[in-house]
């Protein structure tokens, strides 16, 4: 395993300062009398312009597109986040995240890479696969207490649920993301 540039400070807890859960947004009467509707629905982020969608839970794998700019809310690929749309996706997305910590002068890390990519195409629409590259966002990655890369990591609900680190081939990681989603 290699270890990211940036220099290291202690583990903070998640959520980072500044974001906020999805669910403690909503207003408890909302809660009461939209029940049924939320359960039946999801929001989802756009992964182009970052809109959140309401997408209802059956048409997840219909090939849905944004309300906004009419792209496909699932392509089966990994969108490349930067850390402000990073922390939208975990703060507003009902769909679990998915996310590989990565830099390019890692080894491991491009190891990675096509084993993520492929993840993707079988794991959505059920979960959002996300990269952050640790060089451009270190002071996420420090937020986050990222010390080694590739850090595979997994938010839902607004937190962090999983975390793991070093390269895996597919069917491990498959695994190990579907006990986690
Ligand atoms: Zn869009």
């Amino acid at each position: 395993m290699e270890f990211a540039r940036a220099p290291v400070t202690a583990v903070t807890d998640f959520p980072v300062p500044g974001m906020q859960s999805f669910r403690s947004t909503k207003r408890g009467v909302e809660d009461a009398t939209n029940l049924e509707d939320k359960s039946a629905t999801m929001n989802v982020l756009c992964p182009h312009c970052e809109t959140a969608n309401r997408v209802p839970r059956e048409r997840l794998a219909d090939g849905p597109s944004c309300g906004a700019c009419k792209a496909a809310l699932f392509d089966a690929h990994p969108v490349e986040l930067a850390g402000p749309a990073f922390r939208r996706h975990v703060a507003n997305s009902e769909l679990p995240l998915i996310v590989d910590f990565w830099a390019p002068w890692c080894a491991p890390c491009r190891m990675m890479a096509p084993v993520f990519e492929r993840a993707a195409r079988e794991l959505e629409p059920h979960a959002r696969f996300a990269k952050v590259n640790t060089d451009q966002e270190q002071e996420l990655a420090q937020s986050l207490g990222i010390r080694g890369i590739p850090t595979l990591a997994i938010f839902k609900g607004g937190k962090e649920v999983a975390r793991t680190s070093g390269a895996m081939d597919e069917s491990r990681f498959v695994a190990w993301a579907r006990s986690h989603i």
